[in-house]
C-alpha cells in the first residue's frame, strides 16, 4: 500500500512515524486541560474528544465513547465500528484538491495540537497482563544459562506457549520513572537470602497485544477468532529483577521479579495500521496440535530497537536490533492457548509476546542475554560498559514497519530506572 498523503503536511514525511496510514490512538494532555483521546498525524495530535463532542465524528450512535480518557469504550463498539471511524477520520484527514470547496483544514485546525507539546498517557485501562515466554532464541539463550545446552529447552516448550498471569495494577505509560526493586536475594554462594535492591534488574523487549472484544467463560478460541479479538499493538518492556527471579521461581515461575513495573509505548497501532506487514512464524520444529495450527500470516514484520542512555554520556546507544518476525508462537497462537481452558479474555487484556530474541547477539532482547549471565559486559563507550541496568539509566525502545516511502511507527517506550527505597 501507498502513502495516503495529508493535508497534515508533516505527516507526509517518509520519517515520521505517524503517516495517514497510521492513525494509532492515544490519550493526551496539552496545557493544563483535562485528558482527552487523540489520535496521531505527523508532529501533530488530533483530539478526538473533542470531535465527538463537536459532533464532527459519532463513532456511536447511542453514546459518548471519548468521554473517558481511554479508548476501552471505543473498542466496546466492535470491529465494525472500528473500520468505520478509521475510515472517516481517514477522509478528514486526507489530502484534497485544492479546487475544493470543502475546507477540511478549517474545520478540524482548531483541535489539532503540537505533539511537542502534549503530555502523553496511558492509552487503556489495563483489565489484565497476561505475559509469555515465546522467542525460541530468549528461551534457548536463557535455558542455556541455566541448565545447559542439553536441557536449554523445558519439554513443553515446542508444543505450547509458556505464559503467567501477571499485574495489571503494575503496568505503566512511557516516561514513568521505575524505582529500582528491593527483595529477596540469595547469591550461590550463601546458605540464607538477604533483602536488599536489586543488583541484576533487566528489560525486556517486547511487543504487547490489546484485546478489544471479550470472549465468555468455557469459550475457546479458534487461531482466527483469537486474531480478530486483537484491537492493536504497543512496544512493551517488562522490567525484570533477575536475582530475584533466581530465587524465587521455583515451582511457580516469576513473581517478585516481574511485579515491579511493565512500561508500554502511548500509541496504540492498530492491526488495520500494521495489517500490510504481516509475516508468518516459522515453521514448527515439532508439529503443534491442532488447536496452535495457523492457516495464515499472523506475525509482522516490525523493526525494534533498544537504546541506554547513561547519567554520564547523556547520549542513547544502541544495544539492541531486531524484529518482531523473530517471534516462534504469535499472539493470536497465544490467545488461543490462554482461552483453550475456557479462560475469559476482557476488553483492554494486555497480552505480553515474551522477549524478542533474534538468532544474533545485537537481536538479544535482554541485558541478561546481551551481557550472557553478566559475564561479558557490554561496551557503551571508551568509559562506560554494563551487565544490567544502573541507577539513573535510561532504556529507550522504539519500533516501525517499514513501508513504501513511509514508516507504521510506535513512536518511544521511556524508562528511566532511579536507587531503591531501602530505608523503611
Ligand atoms: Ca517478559
Amino acid at each position: 500500500m501507498p502513502l495516503i498523503r495529508s493535508w497534515v503536511k508533516s505527516a507526509n514525511s517518509p520519517n515520521t512515524n505517524f503517516p495517514l496510514n497510521n492513525l494509532p490512538y492515544g490519550v493526551y494532555t496539552v496545557n493544563n486541560q483535562d485528558p482527552h483521546c487523540c489520535v496521531a498525524i505527523g508532529d501533530m495530535v488530533l483530539d478526538v474528544t473533542l470531535l465527538e463532542k463537536n459532533k464532527i465524528i459519532s463513532p456511536s450512535s447511542r453514546t459518548c465513547v471519548f468521554q473517558d480518557p481511554s479508548w476501552n469504550k471505543f473498542m466496546e463498539l466492535g470491529s465494525s465500528s472500528w473500520s468505520k471511524f478509521r475510515a472517516e477520520l481517514t477522509a478528514l484527514l486526507k489530502e484534497y484538491p485544492v479546487e475544493s470547496k470543502v475546507d477540511k483544514e478549517k474545520v478540524l485546525t482548531p483541535f489539532l495540537f503540537p505533539q511537542a507539546k502534549c503530555i502523553l498517557h496511558k492509552p487503556f485501562n489495563v483489565s489484565e497482563f497476561t505475559d509469555f515466554f515465546a522467542s525460541y532464541h530468549h528461551a534457548k539463550n536463557v535455558g542455556t544459562m541455566f541448565r545447559g545446552p542439553e536441557n536449554a529447552l523445558p519439554p513443553n516448550w515446542l508444543h505450547m506457549p509458556i505464559g503467567y498471569n501477571g499485574r495489571a495494577s503494575t503496568v505503566v505509560v512511557s516516561g514513568t520513572q521505575i524505582t529500582r526493586p528491593m527483595g529477596q536475594l540469595k547469591p550461590p554462594t550463601e546458605d540464607i537470602p538477604y533483602f536488599g535492591p536489586s543488583k541484576r534488574f533487566d528489560f525486556e523487549l517486547e511487543l504487547g497485544a490489546i484485546i478489544g472484544t471479550k470472549s465468555e467463560s468455557g469459550e475457546r478460541l479458534s487461531i482466527e477468532e483469537s486474531d480478530d479479538i486483537i484491537f492493536g499493538y504497543v512496544i512493551l518492556n517488562d522490567w525484570s529483577a533477575r536475582d530475584i527471579q533466581a530465587w524465587e521461581y521455583q515451582p511457580l515461575g516469576p513473581f517478585q521479579a516481574k511485579a515491579t513495573a511493565t512500561t508500554i509505548s502511548p500509541w496504540i497501532v492498530t492491526k488495520a495500521a500494521l495489517e500490510p506487514f504481516r509475516t508468518s512464524t516459522p515453521k514448527p520444529q515439532k508439529p503443534l496440535l491442532k488447536y496452535l495450527e495457523e492457516n495464515g500470516p499472523m506475525l509482522y514484520n516490525i523493526n525494534l530497537s533498544v537504546s541506554i542512555t547513561t547519567k554520564q554520556s547523556k547520549k542513547a546507544h544502541e544495544i539492541v536490533r531486531s524484529n518482531y518476525s523473530e517471534m516462534y508462537y504469535s499472539s493470536a497462537q497465544q490467545i488461543a492457548h490462554h482461552t483453550s481452558s475456557g479462560c475469559k479474555m476482557s476488553i483492554g487484556d494486555l497480552i505480553g509476546s515474551g522477549t524478542i530474541s533474534g538468532p544474533e547477539k545485537h537481536q538479544y532482547g535482554s541485558m541478561l542475554e546481551l551481557s550472557w549471565g553478566g559475564k561479558e559486559p557490554i561496551i557503551l563507550n571508551d568509559t562506560e560498559s554494563r551487565t544490567f541496568i544502573e541507577d539513573e539509566d535510561i532504556i529507550t525502545m522504539s519500533g516501525f514497519a517499514k513501508g513504501d516511502g513511509y514508516k507504521i511507527g510506535f513512536g518511544e517506550n521511556i524508562g528511566k530506572v532511579i536507587s531503591a527505597k531501602i530505608e523503611k
